[in-house]
């Protein structure tokens, strides 16, 4: 049985920034993810480019260089973070998700499940969960959602090149996919439950061009609509927003549900932690990070649980870190950041 300080759960840039700084401070710890590093940000689509400037998500005080000096693509991000990893010699026990934590007076058990391998037991003192909080795509739970021309990940403008795609959904990946696809030669149309697009939740330098495209037609905008059915041809909308209002049907080749993701929280119960009712969102003390279990502490996205108006982003939760390690190695915890003007930007 391997057993160390600090195990941390999670490899996006938050868990990865974390590790560093378990070796800076010369703390012994273990590093898991049930998928690869940086996950999440692995399934946007080929050439997204963030909406964080890229000094607001590099990490460990790495400068994130760019080849347009532009804000990082996706491509380019998963490159910096591999470089990380290599960089700080970080050893991330990558594909081999965590199942069980058994807690006693002296620390976690923790179980793990890697890929053919059976189980793996492991000893820490303290667990730090960087677990995300887009792990799992919103669904509308409606007929036809699992149909195979239906998608709840934007993955490459090129599949709809010259076919027709209808987007669910109004705010900015529903945007952005609307823009993309159209710009690839796509005869795009959007439904969003609302009366017209929510200005303030849209990236302004996306607003413009999505209005103007909707406003002249060439892209098709269903406003308070709500799709009650897809089928291989096209997908039933009922009007008003709501599932009672009057239907209709749009001839749709493929169908883009960009309506959100949740957080996968399990992890979260199984440890026993007070967990917020509306958003799952774990309970934590502010200066330190710990959680309502003494000795797991919750750092990242994870922090936001399921968001609906999104508040907590890569950018300002590099704090997480510092308040951690201030917290394992009994020093001063820093000050609380300046709030930034304007966040994700
Ligand atoms: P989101 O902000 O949660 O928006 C979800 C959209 O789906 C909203 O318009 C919502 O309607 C609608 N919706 C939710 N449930 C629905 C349902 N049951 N039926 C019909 N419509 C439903 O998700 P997102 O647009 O994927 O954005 C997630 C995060 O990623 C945000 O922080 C965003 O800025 C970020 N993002 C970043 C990039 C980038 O860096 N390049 C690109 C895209 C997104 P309401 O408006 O009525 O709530």
């Amino acid at each position: 049985m391997r057993s160390a300080e600090v195990a941390i759960v999670g490899a996006g840039p938050i868990g990865l920034e974390l590790a560093v700084a378990m070796k800076r401070a010369r703390i012994d710890y273990l590093h898991f993810d049930a998928k690869q590093i940086g996950y999440t940000i692995s399934w946007f689509a080929p050439q997204t480019k963030f909406f964080s400037s890229n000094e607001r998500i590099a990490i460990a005080g790495v400068p994130l260089q760019t080849a347009d000096q532009g804000k990082a693509t996706r491509e380019e991000y998963l490159g910096y973070l591999r470089a990380i990893v290599q960089q700080f010699d970080l050893r991330v026990n990558t594909y081999e998700p965590i199942v069980r934590i058994e807690r006693d007076d002296e620390g976690f058990t923790l179980i793990s499940k890697p890929a053919g391998n059976g189980r793996t037991v492991y000893r820490v003192n303290k667990l730090i969960l960087a677990t995300g909080g887009t792990d799992r795509p919103r669904r509308l739970n409606i007929p036809g959602e699992d149909l195979s021309h239906v998608d709840h990940y934007f993955r490459d403008p090129h599949t709809y090149f010259g076919k027709r795609l209808l987007i669910v959904g109004g705010k900015n990946s529903a945007v952005e996919a609307a823009l993309r696809c159209h710009q690839a030669g796509a005869q795009v149309a959007m439904s969003y439950r609302r009366e017209r697009l929510p200005e303030r939740s849209i990236k302004y330098w996306l607003l413009p061009e999505i209005n103007g495209l909707i406003q002249s037609g060439r892209i098709e905008g269903y406003f308070q609509s709500q799709p009650v059915e897809i089928t291989p041809t096209h997908v039933t909308l009922a009007r008003g927003g709501a599932v009672g209002g009057e239907r209709f049907d749009v001839l749709a080749d493929f169908v883009l549900l960009l309506i959100g993701y949740e957080q996968d929280n399990t992890l979260f119960k199984l440890a026993g932690l007070e967990l917020h009712s509306d958003c799952g969102a774990p309970v934590f003390d502010e200066q330190t990070m710990e959680t309502s279990v003494p000795g797991i502490y919750v750092a990242g996205t994870a922090v936001g649980g399921t968001q609906d108006k999104y508040t907590v982003f890569i950018e300002n939760c590099h704090v997480h870190v510092e308040r951690i390690t201030s917290a394992l190695t009994g020093t001063a915890p820093p000050a609380a950041p300046v709030p930034l003007a304007q966040p994700e930007s």
